[in-house]
Protein backbone atom coordinates (compact mmCIF):
# COMPACT_ATOMS: atom_id res chain seq x y z
CA UNK A 1 0.00 0.00 0.00
CA UNK A 2 1.55 3.37 -1.18
CA UNK A 3 1.24 7.01 0.58
CA UNK A 4 -2.27 8.40 1.10
CA UNK A 5 -2.80 10.32 -2.14
CA UNK A 6 -3.95 13.19 -0.49
CA UNK A 7 -1.61 13.49 2.69
CA UNK A 8 1.29 11.94 1.51
CA UNK A 9 0.88 9.82 4.91
CA UNK A 10 2.42 6.06 4.63
CA UNK A 11 -0.14 3.67 5.88
CA UNK A 12 0.45 2.45 9.12
CA UNK A 13 2.15 -0.78 9.51
CA UNK A 14 -0.76 -2.47 11.86
CA UNK A 15 -3.44 -0.72 12.64
CA UNK A 16 -5.00 -2.69 16.46
CA UNK A 17 -9.07 -2.39 17.21
CA UNK A 18 -9.91 -2.51 20.07
CA UNK A 19 -7.56 -1.47 23.24
CA UNK A 20 -8.61 -4.52 25.66
CA UNK A 21 -5.88 -6.56 26.85
CA UNK A 22 -5.29 -8.84 23.74
CA UNK A 23 -5.34 -5.40 21.46
CA UNK A 24 -2.91 -3.95 24.29
CA UNK A 25 -0.43 -6.65 24.28
CA UNK A 26 -0.18 -7.21 20.85
CA UNK A 27 0.81 -3.53 20.58
CA UNK A 28 4.04 -3.60 23.01
CA UNK A 29 4.36 -7.01 21.43
CA UNK A 30 4.80 -5.82 18.09
CA UNK A 31 6.87 -3.02 19.50
CA UNK A 32 9.55 -5.58 21.38
CA UNK A 33 9.96 -6.32 17.58
CA UNK A 34 10.66 -3.38 16.22
CA UNK A 35 7.00 -3.00 13.94
CA UNK A 36 5.51 0.24 14.49
CA UNK A 37 1.32 0.40 15.21
CA UNK A 38 -1.64 2.25 16.53
CA UNK A 39 -4.50 0.94 18.42
CA UNK A 40 -8.09 2.42 18.69
CA UNK A 41 -10.37 2.13 21.64
CA UNK A 42 -14.40 2.35 21.50
CA UNK A 43 -13.73 3.50 25.67
CA UNK A 44 -12.40 6.37 27.30
CA UNK A 45 -10.38 3.81 29.84
CA UNK A 46 -9.37 0.84 30.94
CA UNK A 47 -12.63 -1.86 31.08
CA UNK A 48 -13.90 -1.71 34.42
CA UNK A 49 -16.47 -4.44 36.20
CA UNK A 50 -16.45 -8.03 36.55
CA UNK A 51 -13.86 -9.91 33.65
CA UNK A 52 -11.54 -11.69 33.70
CA UNK A 53 -9.15 -12.60 37.29
CA UNK A 54 -7.27 -15.74 36.52
CA UNK A 55 -4.17 -15.01 34.74
CA UNK A 56 -2.16 -18.43 33.85
CA UNK A 57 1.38 -19.16 33.51
CA UNK A 58 1.45 -18.61 29.91
CA UNK A 59 0.10 -15.46 30.17
CA UNK A 60 2.16 -14.83 32.59
CA UNK A 61 5.38 -15.53 30.02
CA UNK A 62 3.95 -13.87 27.75
CA UNK A 63 3.31 -10.31 29.76
CA UNK A 64 7.01 -11.26 30.86
CA UNK A 65 8.25 -10.85 26.82
CA UNK A 66 7.32 -6.50 27.18
CA UNK A 67 8.32 -6.27 31.20
CA UNK A 68 4.38 -6.20 31.93
CA UNK A 69 4.85 -9.84 34.15
CA UNK A 70 6.80 -7.63 37.25
CA UNK A 71 3.20 -5.18 38.42
CA UNK A 72 1.53 -7.91 37.44
CA UNK A 73 3.23 -10.40 40.00
CA UNK A 74 3.76 -7.44 42.54
CA UNK A 75 0.06 -6.95 42.36
CA UNK A 76 -1.43 -10.49 41.60
CA UNK A 77 -1.99 -13.31 44.19
CA UNK A 78 -0.45 -16.10 42.92
CA UNK A 79 -2.29 -19.90 43.32
CA UNK A 80 -1.56 -23.68 42.95
CA UNK A 81 -4.66 -25.38 44.00
CA UNK A 82 -8.05 -25.17 45.13
CA UNK A 83 -11.20 -27.16 46.90
CA UNK A 84 -15.10 -28.38 45.67
CA UNK A 85 -17.41 -29.14 48.07
CA UNK A 86 -20.32 -31.26 47.63
CA UNK A 87 -23.60 -29.76 50.03
CA UNK A 88 -20.83 -28.95 52.67
CA UNK A 89 -18.43 -31.75 52.61
CA UNK A 90 -15.40 -31.34 50.56
CA UNK A 91 -14.96 -33.89 47.91
CA UNK A 92 -11.71 -32.75 46.06
CA UNK A 93 -8.68 -30.97 47.21
CA UNK A 94 -6.58 -30.25 44.22
CA UNK A 95 -3.20 -28.67 43.17
CA UNK A 96 -1.89 -28.16 39.75
CA UNK A 97 1.35 -29.19 38.81
CA UNK A 98 3.91 -26.33 39.88
CA UNK A 99 7.12 -26.59 42.19
CA UNK A 100 8.29 -23.99 44.48
CA UNK A 101 11.16 -22.65 42.66
CA UNK A 102 9.21 -22.24 39.18
CA UNK A 103 9.36 -18.88 36.98
CA UNK A 104 5.67 -18.00 37.39
CA UNK A 105 2.58 -19.50 39.67
CA UNK A 106 0.16 -21.46 37.81
CA UNK A 107 -2.00 -18.87 38.21
CA UNK A 108 -2.19 -15.10 39.47
CA UNK A 109 -5.61 -13.68 40.69
CA UNK A 110 -5.65 -9.64 39.45
CA UNK A 111 -8.66 -8.13 38.04
CA UNK A 112 -8.63 -7.29 33.90
CA UNK A 113 -8.17 -3.74 34.24
CA UNK A 114 -4.78 -4.15 36.12
CA UNK A 115 -3.51 -6.77 32.93
CA UNK A 116 -4.58 -3.56 30.78
CA UNK A 117 -2.77 -1.22 32.36
CA UNK A 118 0.57 -2.82 32.58
CA UNK A 119 0.58 -3.82 29.14
CA UNK A 120 -0.54 -0.38 27.67
CA UNK A 121 2.89 0.86 30.19
CA UNK A 122 5.14 -1.78 28.50
CA UNK A 123 4.82 0.20 25.72
CA UNK A 124 6.47 3.04 26.97
CA UNK A 125 9.76 0.71 27.14
CA UNK A 126 9.84 0.84 23.68
CA UNK A 127 8.89 4.52 22.40
CA UNK A 128 7.47 5.58 19.45
CA UNK A 129 6.16 1.99 18.35
CA UNK A 130 2.83 2.00 19.82
CA UNK A 131 -0.17 4.11 20.32
CA UNK A 132 -3.67 4.58 21.68
CA UNK A 133 -6.52 7.12 20.92
CA UNK A 134 -9.32 6.31 23.21
CA UNK A 135 -12.72 6.81 22.72
CA UNK A 136 -12.25 6.09 19.00
CA UNK A 137 -14.23 3.18 17.20
CA UNK A 138 -14.11 1.52 13.82
CA UNK A 139 -17.22 2.05 11.70
CA UNK A 140 -16.65 0.68 8.46
CA UNK A 141 -13.92 -2.00 7.02
CA UNK A 142 -12.57 -2.33 3.37
CA UNK A 143 -10.38 -4.64 2.31
CA UNK A 144 -8.12 -3.07 -0.62
CA UNK A 145 -5.72 -4.54 -3.07
CA UNK A 146 -2.62 -4.33 -0.91
CA UNK A 147 -4.23 -3.40 2.37
CA UNK A 148 -7.28 -1.96 4.84
CA UNK A 149 -8.87 1.36 5.09
CA UNK A 150 -10.77 1.45 7.94
CA UNK A 151 -13.31 4.46 9.19
CA UNK A 152 -12.68 5.54 12.49
CA UNK A 153 -15.02 7.79 14.59
CA UNK A 154 -13.95 9.49 18.06
CA UNK A 155 -15.66 11.39 20.79
CA UNK A 156 -17.54 14.65 19.33
CA UNK A 157 -17.97 12.62 16.02
CA UNK A 158 -14.83 13.43 14.15
CA UNK A 159 -14.85 10.86 11.84
CA UNK A 160 -11.36 10.19 9.38
CA UNK A 161 -10.20 7.15 7.64
CA UNK A 162 -6.74 5.41 8.70
CA UNK A 163 -4.88 3.38 5.93
CA UNK A 164 -3.32 0.30 7.08
CA UNK A 165 -1.19 -2.84 5.73
CA UNK A 166 -2.55 -4.67 8.34
CA UNK A 167 -5.37 -4.66 10.51
CA UNK A 168 -5.73 -6.46 13.89
CA UNK A 169 -9.43 -7.45 14.75
CA UNK A 170 -8.80 -7.20 18.73
CA UNK A 171 -12.68 -5.63 19.40
CA UNK A 172 -14.32 -8.18 21.26
CA UNK A 173 -17.11 -10.74 21.57
CA UNK A 174 -19.54 -7.98 19.66
CA UNK A 175 -16.47 -7.32 17.13
CA UNK A 176 -17.31 -4.67 14.62
CA UNK A 177 -14.83 -5.26 12.69
CA UNK A 178 -16.31 -9.16 12.26
CA UNK A 179 -19.28 -7.13 11.41
CA UNK A 180 -17.75 -5.13 8.71
CA UNK A 181 -16.34 -8.43 6.41
CA UNK A 182 -19.52 -10.43 6.60
CA UNK A 183 -18.27 -13.00 9.44
CA UNK A 184 -19.98 -14.90 11.97
CA UNK A 185 -19.05 -16.81 14.89
CA UNK A 186 -19.92 -20.05 15.20
CA UNK A 187 -20.85 -22.75 17.83
CA UNK A 188 -22.96 -23.47 20.77
CA UNK A 189 -24.59 -21.27 23.38
CA UNK A 190 -25.72 -22.62 26.61
CA UNK A 191 -28.76 -22.32 28.85
CA UNK A 192 -27.43 -22.24 32.17
CA UNK A 193 -26.77 -18.67 33.49
CA UNK A 194 -24.18 -17.31 36.10
CA UNK A 195 -24.39 -14.07 38.29
CA UNK A 196 -21.14 -13.27 38.70
CA UNK A 197 -20.55 -10.70 41.66
CA UNK A 198 -17.72 -8.94 42.90
CA UNK A 199 -17.56 -7.62 46.64
CA UNK A 200 -15.02 -5.92 48.94
CA UNK A 201 -14.83 -7.93 52.11
CA UNK A 202 -11.62 -8.12 54.15
CA UNK A 203 -10.60 -11.98 54.65
CA UNK A 204 -7.23 -13.76 55.66
CA UNK A 205 -8.43 -17.01 53.92
CA UNK A 206 -6.08 -18.74 51.41
CA UNK A 207 -6.21 -17.90 47.45
CA UNK A 208 -7.67 -20.63 46.14
CA UNK A 209 -10.58 -21.44 43.46
CA UNK A 210 -13.35 -22.23 45.47
CA UNK A 211 -16.27 -24.29 44.60
CA UNK A 212 -20.03 -25.34 46.02
CA UNK A 213 -22.48 -27.60 44.70
CA UNK A 214 -25.29 -27.64 45.80
CA UNK A 215 -24.14 -26.12 49.04
CA UNK A 216 -27.17 -25.37 52.02
CA UNK A 217 -26.38 -21.17 51.30
CA UNK A 218 -27.74 -21.53 47.72
CA UNK A 219 -29.41 -25.45 47.44
CA UNK A 220 -29.75 -26.48 43.89
CA UNK A 221 -27.16 -23.74 42.89
CA UNK A 222 -23.33 -23.72 41.85
CA UNK A 223 -21.15 -21.34 44.10
CA UNK A 224 -17.78 -20.58 42.69
CA UNK A 225 -15.16 -18.20 44.95
CA UNK A 226 -11.80 -16.22 44.15
CA UNK A 227 -9.79 -13.73 45.90
CA UNK A 228 -8.42 -10.49 43.90
CA UNK A 229 -6.00 -7.96 45.23
CA UNK A 230 -7.37 -5.03 47.64
CA UNK A 231 -9.58 -7.37 49.17
CA UNK A 232 -12.25 -7.90 46.40
CA UNK A 233 -13.73 -11.29 46.33
CA UNK A 234 -15.27 -12.73 43.35
CA UNK A 235 -18.84 -14.89 43.88
CA UNK A 236 -20.27 -16.55 40.78
CA UNK A 237 -23.74 -18.41 41.39
CA UNK A 238 -25.83 -20.17 38.84
CA UNK A 239 -29.30 -18.56 37.97
CA UNK A 240 -31.97 -21.15 39.17
CA UNK A 241 -34.26 -23.06 36.21
CA UNK A 242 -36.86 -20.81 35.40
CA UNK A 243 -35.37 -17.69 37.13
CA UNK A 244 -35.21 -14.42 34.76
CA UNK A 245 -31.19 -13.40 34.20
CA UNK A 246 -32.87 -9.80 34.06
CA UNK A 247 -34.15 -10.02 37.70
CA UNK A 248 -31.62 -12.28 38.53
CA UNK A 249 -29.43 -9.36 38.84
CA UNK A 250 -31.52 -6.52 40.61
CA UNK A 251 -29.20 -6.07 44.43
CA UNK A 252 -32.12 -6.86 46.20
CA UNK A 253 -32.14 -10.40 45.12
CA UNK A 254 -28.46 -10.77 44.61
CA UNK A 255 -26.86 -9.69 48.21
CA UNK A 256 -29.28 -11.89 50.60
CA UNK A 257 -27.97 -14.50 48.70
CA UNK A 258 -24.12 -13.63 48.93
CA UNK A 259 -24.92 -13.25 52.70
CA UNK A 260 -26.53 -16.57 53.13
CA UNK A 261 -23.08 -17.98 51.15
CA UNK A 262 -20.54 -15.69 53.56
CA UNK A 263 -22.59 -16.79 56.32
CA UNK A 264 -22.11 -20.58 55.78
CA UNK A 265 -18.42 -20.23 55.28
CA UNK A 266 -17.72 -18.11 58.32
CA UNK A 267 -16.75 -14.89 56.49
CA UNK A 268 -18.22 -12.50 59.12
CA UNK A 269 -16.50 -8.86 58.24
CA UNK A 270 -18.66 -6.35 56.79
CA UNK A 271 -19.31 -6.14 53.11
CA UNK A 272 -20.30 -4.13 50.29
CA UNK A 273 -21.13 -4.86 46.75
CA UNK A 274 -18.77 -3.69 43.73
CA UNK A 275 -20.09 -5.08 40.30
CA UNK A 276 -23.39 -7.33 39.23
CA UNK A 277 -23.48 -8.48 36.51
CA UNK A 278 -25.34 -12.12 34.48
CA UNK A 279 -23.39 -14.47 32.01
CA UNK A 280 -24.40 -17.01 29.90
CA UNK A 281 -21.20 -19.16 28.55
CA UNK A 282 -20.67 -19.76 25.09
CA UNK A 283 -18.28 -22.15 22.86
CA UNK A 284 -18.26 -20.18 19.33
CA UNK A 285 -15.14 -19.16 17.19
CA UNK A 286 -14.73 -17.85 13.32
CA UNK A 287 -13.42 -20.13 11.14
CA UNK A 288 -10.81 -18.60 9.93
CA UNK A 289 -8.63 -15.80 12.07
CA UNK A 290 -7.37 -14.77 8.89
CA UNK A 291 -8.72 -12.72 6.04
CA UNK A 292 -6.50 -11.67 3.61
CA UNK A 293 -4.45 -8.66 5.82
CA UNK A 294 -7.45 -8.87 8.60
CA UNK A 295 -6.51 -11.19 11.26
CA UNK A 296 -8.27 -11.61 13.88
CA UNK A 297 -7.57 -12.43 17.97
CA UNK A 298 -8.93 -12.69 21.50
CA UNK A 299 -12.83 -12.42 21.99
CA UNK A 300 -12.94 -11.66 18.19
CA UNK A 301 -11.94 -14.72 17.22
CA UNK A 302 -13.33 -16.88 19.67
CA UNK A 303 -15.75 -17.15 22.82
CA UNK A 304 -14.99 -20.24 25.13
CA UNK A 305 -16.81 -20.13 28.51
CA UNK A 306 -14.92 -18.66 31.65
CA UNK A 307 -14.49 -22.45 33.55
CA UNK A 308 -11.32 -22.87 33.22
CA UNK A 309 -10.50 -19.32 32.51
CA UNK A 310 -9.54 -19.79 29.27
CA UNK A 311 -10.81 -16.33 27.62
CA UNK A 312 -8.35 -13.87 28.26
CA UNK A 313 -5.91 -16.57 28.59
CA UNK A 314 -6.07 -17.96 25.12
CA UNK A 315 -6.33 -13.98 24.09
CA UNK A 316 -2.55 -13.54 25.10
CA UNK A 317 -1.84 -17.13 23.77
CA UNK A 318 -2.76 -16.01 20.26
CA UNK A 319 -1.27 -12.12 20.43
CA UNK A 320 1.73 -14.50 21.63
CA UNK A 321 1.54 -16.38 18.39
CA UNK A 322 0.95 -13.95 16.15
CA UNK A 323 2.85 -10.95 16.93
CA UNK A 324 6.47 -12.29 15.86
CA UNK A 325 4.76 -13.85 12.65
CA UNK A 326 3.39 -10.30 11.75
CA UNK A 327 7.00 -9.13 12.50
CA UNK A 328 8.52 -11.32 10.01
CA UNK A 329 6.00 -10.51 7.49
CA UNK A 330 6.50 -6.79 7.57
CA UNK A 331 9.63 -7.14 7.84
CA UNK A 332 9.86 -8.67 4.61
CA UNK A 333 11.78 -11.66 5.99
CA UNK A 334 8.84 -14.19 5.47
CA UNK A 335 6.10 -14.63 2.90
CA UNK A 336 2.50 -13.91 4.27
CA UNK A 337 2.00 -17.61 4.19
CA UNK A 338 3.53 -17.64 7.49
CA UNK A 339 0.30 -15.78 8.96
CA UNK A 340 -1.79 -18.63 7.99
CA UNK A 341 -0.21 -20.70 10.51
CA UNK A 342 -1.51 -18.07 13.10
CA UNK A 343 -4.51 -19.01 12.10
CA UNK A 344 -4.41 -22.67 11.51
CA UNK A 345 -2.17 -23.03 14.86
CA UNK A 346 -4.70 -21.09 17.00
CA UNK A 347 -7.87 -22.23 15.64
CA UNK A 348 -6.42 -26.05 17.07
CA UNK A 349 -6.13 -24.26 20.37
CA UNK A 350 -9.14 -22.97 19.75
CA UNK A 351 -10.52 -26.52 19.74
CA UNK A 352 -9.12 -28.04 22.96
CA UNK A 353 -10.40 -24.90 24.44
CA UNK A 354 -13.80 -25.65 23.86
CA UNK A 355 -13.64 -29.38 24.44
CA UNK A 356 -12.38 -28.85 27.64
CA UNK A 357 -14.78 -25.74 28.58
CA UNK A 358 -17.56 -27.57 27.60
CA UNK A 359 -16.91 -30.61 30.11
CA UNK A 360 -16.61 -28.10 32.68
CA UNK A 361 -19.66 -26.32 31.53
CA UNK A 362 -21.61 -29.04 31.63
CA UNK A 363 -20.30 -29.99 34.88
CA UNK A 364 -20.84 -26.16 36.67
CA UNK A 365 -24.30 -26.32 34.64
CA UNK A 366 -25.92 -29.25 34.06
CA UNK A 367 -27.61 -28.76 30.51
CA UNK A 368 -30.21 -31.61 30.93
CA UNK A 369 -31.21 -34.72 33.20
CA UNK A 370 -29.01 -36.79 32.23
CA UNK A 371 -25.90 -34.21 32.69
CA UNK A 372 -27.64 -33.51 36.16
CA UNK A 373 -27.61 -37.50 37.25
CA UNK A 374 -23.90 -37.86 36.28
CA UNK A 375 -23.01 -35.18 38.39
CA UNK A 376 -24.76 -36.39 41.52
CA UNK A 377 -23.71 -39.38 41.12
CA UNK A 378 -19.64 -37.89 40.53
CA UNK A 379 -20.38 -36.06 44.04
CA UNK A 380 -21.47 -38.19 45.96
CA UNK A 381 -19.14 -41.22 44.90
CA UNK A 382 -16.13 -38.35 44.97
CA UNK A 383 -15.96 -38.45 48.96
CA UNK A 384 -15.43 -42.38 48.88
CA UNK A 385 -13.65 -43.05 45.80
CA UNK A 386 -10.49 -40.79 44.68
CA UNK A 387 -10.62 -42.02 41.10
CA UNK A 388 -13.92 -40.14 41.01
CA UNK A 389 -12.57 -36.74 42.40
CA UNK A 390 -10.72 -35.54 38.62
CA UNK A 391 -13.94 -35.46 37.04
CA UNK A 392 -14.98 -32.69 39.39
CA UNK A 393 -12.22 -30.35 38.65
CA UNK A 394 -12.54 -28.75 35.42
CA UNK A 395 -9.07 -28.69 34.02
CA UNK A 396 -7.73 -25.04 33.83
CA UNK A 397 -6.42 -23.59 30.83
CA UNK A 398 -2.65 -24.52 29.93
CA UNK A 399 -0.30 -23.93 27.37
CA UNK A 400 -1.27 -26.29 24.21
CA UNK A 401 0.66 -28.75 21.89
CA UNK A 402 0.19 -27.87 18.07
CA UNK A 403 -0.11 -30.83 15.93
CA UNK A 404 1.38 -31.60 12.50
CA UNK A 405 -0.99 -29.24 10.00
CA UNK A 406 1.20 -26.49 11.26
CA UNK A 407 4.65 -24.72 10.74
CA UNK A 408 6.59 -27.77 12.07
CA UNK A 409 5.23 -29.88 9.65
CA UNK A 410 7.86 -31.89 7.91
CA UNK A 411 10.59 -30.18 9.76
CA UNK A 412 13.19 -32.55 11.73
CA UNK A 413 12.39 -34.04 14.53
CA UNK A 414 8.64 -34.72 13.52
CA UNK A 415 9.15 -38.54 13.40
CA UNK A 416 11.11 -38.29 16.89
CA UNK A 417 10.44 -41.20 18.83
CA UNK A 418 10.74 -38.52 22.13
CA UNK A 419 7.56 -37.11 24.03
CA UNK A 420 9.04 -33.54 22.52
CA UNK A 421 8.26 -32.33 19.26
CA UNK A 422 8.47 -29.80 16.96
CA UNK A 423 4.85 -28.10 17.93
CA UNK A 424 5.12 -28.75 21.45
CA UNK A 425 5.63 -26.01 23.79
CA UNK A 426 9.48 -25.37 24.92
CA UNK A 427 9.39 -26.97 28.81
CA UNK A 428 10.71 -25.40 31.67
CA UNK A 429 13.99 -26.02 33.68
CA UNK A 430 15.92 -24.42 36.11
CA UNK A 431 19.95 -23.32 34.95
CA UNK A 432 22.16 -21.83 36.07
CA UNK A 433 24.05 -18.65 33.90
CA UNK A 434 27.49 -17.18 34.48
CA UNK A 435 26.29 -14.29 36.78
CA UNK A 436 22.56 -16.06 38.21
CA UNK A 437 19.92 -19.00 38.41
CA UNK A 438 17.65 -18.41 35.88
CA UNK A 439 14.82 -20.41 33.97
CA UNK A 440 15.54 -21.73 30.55
CA UNK A 441 11.83 -19.93 29.12
CA UNK A 442 13.78 -16.53 29.70
CA UNK A 443 15.71 -16.78 26.23
CA UNK A 444 11.86 -16.57 24.18
CA UNK A 445 10.07 -14.32 23.35
CA UNK A 446 12.32 -11.78 21.28
CA UNK A 447 14.05 -14.09 18.43
CA UNK A 448 14.72 -17.68 17.44
CA UNK A 449 16.58 -19.83 20.19
CA UNK A 450 18.86 -22.77 19.60
CA UNK A 451 19.22 -25.41 22.49
CA UNK A 452 22.54 -27.19 21.98
CA UNK A 453 22.66 -30.30 24.63
CA UNK A 454 26.78 -30.70 25.52
CA UNK A 455 29.11 -30.92 27.81
CA UNK A 456 31.95 -30.49 25.73
CA UNK A 457 30.86 -30.05 21.99
CA UNK A 458 31.90 -26.37 20.53
CA UNK A 459 28.88 -23.89 20.07
CA UNK A 460 28.28 -23.68 16.56
CA UNK A 461 30.11 -21.53 13.88
CA UNK A 462 27.72 -18.29 13.35
CA UNK A 463 25.08 -18.33 11.56
CA UNK A 464 24.50 -16.09 8.73
CA UNK A 465 20.33 -15.48 8.41
CA UNK A 466 18.79 -13.25 6.07
CA UNK A 467 18.77 -9.61 7.34
CA UNK A 468 15.71 -7.63 8.09
CA UNK A 469 16.13 -4.28 9.14
CA UNK A 470 12.56 -3.67 10.23
CA UNK A 471 12.18 -7.02 12.42
CA UNK A 472 15.91 -7.24 13.89
CA UNK A 473 15.14 -8.85 16.83
CA UNK A 474 12.77 -11.98 15.66
CA UNK A 475 14.98 -12.45 12.79
CA UNK A 476 17.85 -13.19 15.12
CA UNK A 477 19.38 -16.56 16.84
CA UNK A 478 20.88 -17.05 19.78
CA UNK A 479 22.05 -20.27 20.91
CA UNK A 480 22.68 -21.42 24.42
CA UNK A 481 24.52 -24.65 25.28
CA UNK A 482 23.00 -26.69 27.81
CA UNK A 483 26.06 -28.46 29.77
CA UNK A 484 25.00 -30.96 32.86
CA UNK A 485 28.32 -30.21 34.74
CA UNK A 486 30.74 -27.61 34.71
CA UNK A 487 31.30 -23.67 34.29
CA UNK A 488 28.98 -21.27 32.85
CA UNK A 489 29.53 -18.60 30.47
CA UNK A 490 28.12 -16.70 27.97
CA UNK A 491 26.93 -19.23 25.63
CA UNK A 492 26.83 -22.34 28.38
CA UNK A 493 24.36 -22.29 31.12
CA UNK A 494 24.11 -25.59 33.35
CA UNK A 495 21.43 -27.76 33.73
CA UNK A 496 21.96 -27.75 37.42
CA UNK A 497 19.04 -29.51 39.12
CA UNK A 498 19.10 -31.98 36.05
CA UNK A 499 15.96 -30.91 34.34
CA UNK A 500 16.52 -29.27 31.24
CA UNK A 501 17.92 -32.71 30.06
CA UNK A 502 15.29 -34.80 31.13
CA UNK A 503 12.52 -32.39 29.93
CA UNK A 504 13.73 -32.65 26.59
CA UNK A 505 14.98 -35.84 26.21
CA UNK A 506 18.32 -34.77 25.13
CA UNK A 507 21.01 -37.00 24.78
CA UNK A 508 24.44 -35.79 24.08
CA UNK A 509 24.49 -33.55 21.15
CA UNK A 510 20.61 -33.04 20.72
CA UNK A 511 20.03 -29.89 19.23
CA UNK A 512 16.45 -27.75 19.39
CA UNK A 513 15.49 -24.90 17.50
CA UNK A 514 12.42 -22.84 19.76
CA UNK A 515 10.18 -20.24 17.93
CA UNK A 516 10.10 -16.93 19.93
CA UNK A 517 7.03 -17.67 21.33
CA UNK A 518 8.63 -20.45 23.10
CA UNK A 519 7.30 -23.78 20.81
CA UNK A 520 9.64 -26.38 19.81
CA UNK A 521 10.18 -25.76 15.45
CA UNK A 522 12.47 -28.57 15.05
CA UNK A 523 14.77 -31.24 16.68
CA UNK A 524 17.57 -33.18 15.70
CA UNK A 525 19.64 -35.94 17.64
CA UNK A 526 22.89 -34.79 16.55
CA UNK A 527 23.97 -31.08 16.21
CA UNK A 528 23.22 -30.66 12.35
CA UNK A 529 24.27 -26.61 12.77
CA UNK A 530 23.88 -26.76 8.46
CA UNK A 531 20.23 -28.18 8.90
CA UNK A 532 19.27 -25.43 11.20
CA UNK A 533 20.47 -23.04 9.20
CA UNK A 534 18.40 -23.97 6.20
CA UNK A 535 15.23 -24.45 8.60
CA UNK A 536 15.49 -21.00 9.29
CA UNK A 537 16.14 -19.83 6.09
CA UNK A 538 13.15 -21.66 4.81
CA UNK A 539 10.65 -19.53 7.58
CA UNK A 540 12.64 -16.25 7.10
CA UNK A 541 12.22 -16.06 3.35
CA UNK A 542 9.41 -17.92 3.57
CA UNK A 543 10.86 -20.26 1.09
CA UNK A 544 9.36 -23.81 0.67
CA UNK A 545 6.75 -23.21 3.78
CA UNK A 546 5.23 -26.44 3.92
CA UNK A 547 1.78 -27.11 2.11
CA UNK A 548 -0.97 -25.23 5.15
CA UNK A 549 -4.25 -27.39 5.14
CA UNK A 550 -6.80 -24.77 6.76
CA UNK A 551 -10.41 -26.42 8.00
CA UNK A 552 -12.67 -26.36 5.56
CA UNK A 553 -14.17 -22.66 4.91
CA UNK A 554 -11.26 -20.64 6.17
CA UNK A 555 -10.69 -18.56 3.24
CA UNK A 556 -7.83 -16.60 3.76
C1 LIG B 1 -17.32 -12.58 34.35
C2 LIG B 1 -16.14 -12.91 33.46
C3 LIG B 1 -15.05 -13.56 34.01
C4 LIG B 1 -13.97 -13.92 33.22
N1 LIG B 1 -12.88 -14.54 33.79
C5 LIG B 1 -11.83 -14.86 33.03
C6 LIG B 1 -10.65 -15.38 33.62
O1 LIG B 1 -10.56 -15.53 34.83
N2 LIG B 1 -9.60 -15.70 32.80
C7 LIG B 1 -9.67 -15.51 31.45
O2 LIG B 1 -8.71 -15.85 30.76
N3 LIG B 1 -10.75 -14.96 30.88
C8 LIG B 1 -11.82 -14.61 31.62
N4 LIG B 1 -12.88 -13.98 31.05
C9 LIG B 1 -12.87 -13.66 29.62
C10 LIG B 1 -12.10 -12.36 29.34
O3 LIG B 1 -12.66 -11.29 30.05
C11 LIG B 1 -12.11 -12.05 27.85
O4 LIG B 1 -11.71 -13.21 27.17
C12 LIG B 1 -11.16 -10.91 27.51
O5 LIG B 1 -11.69 -9.68 27.93
C13 LIG B 1 -10.90 -10.85 26.00
O6 LIG B 1 -10.04 -9.78 25.73
P1 LIG B 1 -10.11 -9.01 24.33
O7 LIG B 1 -9.07 -7.96 24.41
O8 LIG B 1 -10.09 -10.01 23.25
O9 LIG B 1 -11.57 -8.39 24.29
P2 LIG B 1 -12.19 -7.27 25.22
O10 LIG B 1 -11.65 -7.35 26.59
O11 LIG B 1 -13.66 -7.35 25.06
O12 LIG B 1 -11.65 -5.93 24.58
C14 LIG B 1 -12.13 -5.50 23.33
C15 LIG B 1 -11.98 -4.00 23.28
O13 LIG B 1 -12.38 -3.55 21.99
C16 LIG B 1 -13.09 -2.35 22.15
N5 LIG B 1 -13.96 -2.18 20.98
C17 LIG B 1 -15.11 -2.82 20.70
N6 LIG B 1 -15.60 -2.40 19.52
C18 LIG B 1 -14.73 -1.49 19.04
C19 LIG B 1 -14.68 -0.70 17.85
N7 LIG B 1 -15.64 -0.75 16.92
N8 LIG B 1 -13.63 0.13 17.67
C20 LIG B 1 -12.64 0.21 18.62
N9 LIG B 1 -12.66 -0.49 19.76
C21 LIG B 1 -13.68 -1.35 19.96
C22 LIG B 1 -13.85 -2.53 23.44
O14 LIG B 1 -14.20 -1.27 24.01
C23 LIG B 1 -12.86 -3.30 24.30
O15 LIG B 1 -12.06 -2.46 25.10
C24 LIG B 1 -13.98 -13.61 31.84
C25 LIG B 1 -15.08 -12.93 31.29
C26 LIG B 1 -16.15 -12.59 32.08
C27 LIG B 1 -17.31 -11.86 31.48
Amino acid sequence: MGPDPQTGAPPLPVLIVGGGPVGLTLGALLARHGIASHIIEADEAYCQGSRAICISRRSQEVLAWVGADRPLNAKGLPWTGGRSYFRNQEVLHFRMPTEPTERFAPMVNIQQYFVEEYAHQAQDRFPGKCSVSWSTRAVATRPTADGVEVDVEAAGGHRETLRAQWVVACDGARSAVRDHLGLSLEGTQYEGRYVIVDIEQESSRAVERLAWFDPPSNPGSTVLMHRQPDNVWRVDYQIRDGEDPAEAVRPELVLPRVQSHLDMIGETAPWKPLWISAYGAKCLSLRSYRHGRVLFAGDAAHLVPIFGVRGLNSGLDDVGNLAWKLALVIGAASGDDLLDTYSTERLYATEENIAYAAKSTEFMAPPNFAFELMRQATLRLASIDPHVRSLINPRQSSQCSYPAATLGVGLPGGDRNASLRPGDPAPEARVQTADERTHLTQHFGGGFTALYFSDNGPVSESIALPASPAAQDVSTLITVRIARTGRADATTVVDVMGEAWQRYGADEGALFLIRPDGYVLACWDQPDWQALSSVLRRILTGQGLPHLRLPAGGDS
